[in-house]
């Protein structure tokens, strides 16, 4: 098992983001250090007892909220990191909506994420390991693939899947290798 992925020079947004200059570029060095820290949070998650999920969300080239999985903590099945990092995010910059904003998740956002990123009016998701990964490590996921959700619905969301695949599907196996993790 490799050691733990830091990020420590991923950009993060300050409290004053709305008056800096645009950051417009997605840059692979940026894309790459966003799925870095979704994949940091969700290790550190699993550390606390938690599933391995984790998700940013960033907007103009900087992080503005990233979570882990709290199911188990929280006794709340809807946290899932998705939801939990679109909440932190509304909360920081107090609106409801996420217009231009992208989502980096560990894993493939299940129909619930897929509907509050939708919610959320957020633009993209890109994502690691797949809704079928996590169901075979035993997550009791409903198999809707984020592609059959858009052709189902005429969704205007724009999906990247399988970024940095194998290290989201290492979290997987960190996990697996705990002996008080908690399936669901
Ligand atoms: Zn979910």
């Amino acid at each position: 098992m490799s050691a733990p992925i830091g990020c420590k020079n991923a950009p993060e947004l300050p409290e004053n983001y709305q008056n800096l200059p645009k950051l417009t570029k997605m840059t692979p060095e940026n894309q790459r250090k966003f799925m870095q820290k979704a994949i940091e949070i969700a290790r550190l998650g699993v550390e606390k007892g938690q599933s391995p999920f984790g998700a940013c969300i960033v907007t103009d080239g900087r992080i503005i909220a990233y979570a882990h999985n709290t199911v188990v903590a929280t006794h709340d099945p809807t946290a899932h990191a998705e939801v939990n990092a679109i909440r932190k995010a509304c909360q920081k910059l107090k609106t409801h909506q996420l217009s231009g904003f992208s989502i980096f998740s560990t894993c493939e956002p299940c129909p619930m994420c897929f509907s509050a990123i939708h919610w959320a009016k957020i633009d993209k998701i890109i994502y690691g390991a797949s809704i079928s990964d996590a169901k075979s490590f035993g997550f009791s996921e409903l198999e809707l693939s984020n592609k059959q959700i858009i052709d189902l619905t005429g969704s205007k969301m724009s999906i990247q899947p399988g970024y940095m695949a194998a290290q989201c599907l290492e979290l997987f196996e960190y996990w697996h290798s705990k002996p008080d993790k908690s399936p669901y």
